[in-house]
């Protein structure tokens, strides 16, 4: 082992991170990704996300990759940055999976949502869309966690609209959807509620609110439009986000951001999740 691989597993699990991602970048692939694939999941996780803030350079993009081969022990697909490939450097990411232990069988955490439909929503076809994305951005974050949704399309009967354009969160059905989710028993306290709802169409603006997160002495709930959907398709998770007790960010690839194309999740929001009453 080299010397500055030495300098690097120490500093990584010291979480001394300028001087890991120092060390980190001065290493060949081999060492890299041995140093990488040393670290536990956890120490690793937390490395990456200091990689981030430093923007898109060679060496950042070099040390992503790496960890990309480390986590999921495939060469990640579409060309590899830079010169990795001219140099020799897929080809050493190669050997190490060729000799590198398999990966230990995934225990992923679930996000228990019981999902409701108001009685003029039950036409809609965004929530299997809003699932799926919510499952892909999690196994695209860590893979630490998956939903586990439980659909009760027919378990409230609340005919009105919702107004997504002032705040809903202080549209007056909110208490009677509340009510009737309680009543339903089919959300007990560690389930998160999300009620997808027809809007109220004002004759004023556009009513283009795509989700709401509620809090109220009688819990938390997920309110989404389903006549505006985000075009990312994050609402979901972004509101789910919210549940969570995660809130906005201005890095717009954040799923809690209001950017076009939300991607990310960082390991802090992880963290959150992780300790949401929704979460076993
Ligand atoms: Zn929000």
């Amino acid at each position: 082992m080299s010397n500055v691989l030495e300098q690097f597993k120490i500093n990584a699990n010291a979480k001394n991170w300028p001087l890991a991602i120092q060390a980190c970048n001065g290493l060949n692939m081999t060492e890299m990704l041995q140093g990488l694939d040393s670290l536990s999941a956890s120490v690793r996780d937390q490395f990456a996300a200091q990689l981030a803030p430093s923007g898109p350079s060679y060496a950042g993009a070099r040390i992503n990759w790496a960890i990309e081969v480390v986590r999921t022990r495939k060469i990640p697909g579409g060309a590899a940055p830079g010169d990795l490939l001219a140099t020799g450097q897929v080809q050493q990411a190669r050997n190490f999976l060729g000799k590198a232990k398999a990966l230990p069988p995934v225990q992923r955490k679930r996000l228990k949502l019981t999902l409701f439909w108001t009685e003029g929503a039950k036409g809609e076809k965004v929530s299997s869309i809003l699932v799926q994305k919510a499952q892909d951005l999690l196994r695209a974050n860590g893979d630490k966690f998956t939903l586990d949704v439980d659909y009760r399309k027919n378990d409230i009967a609340f005919k009105k609209q919702i107004d997504f354009e002032i705040d809903a969160c202080k549209d007056t059905g909110i208490e009677d959807i509340r009510t009737l989710v309680a009543k339903s028993g089919v959300c007990p306290s560690d389930r998160l509620a999300v009620v997808f709802c027809e809007p109220f169409l004002a004759e004023k603006g556009s009513n283009d609110t795509t989700g709401l997160q509620c809090v109220a002495a009688s819990g938390r709930c997920v309110l989404i439009n389903v006549t505006n959907s985000h075009p990312d398709h994050g609402t979901l998770m972004h509101e789910v986000g919210h549940g969570a007790g995660n809130q906005h960010e201005s890095d717009d690839s954040n799923i809690m951001s209001y950017g076009a194309n939300r991607t990310k999740i960082n390991f802090v929001q992880l963290a959150r999740f992780d300790k949401a009453f929704f979460c076993a």
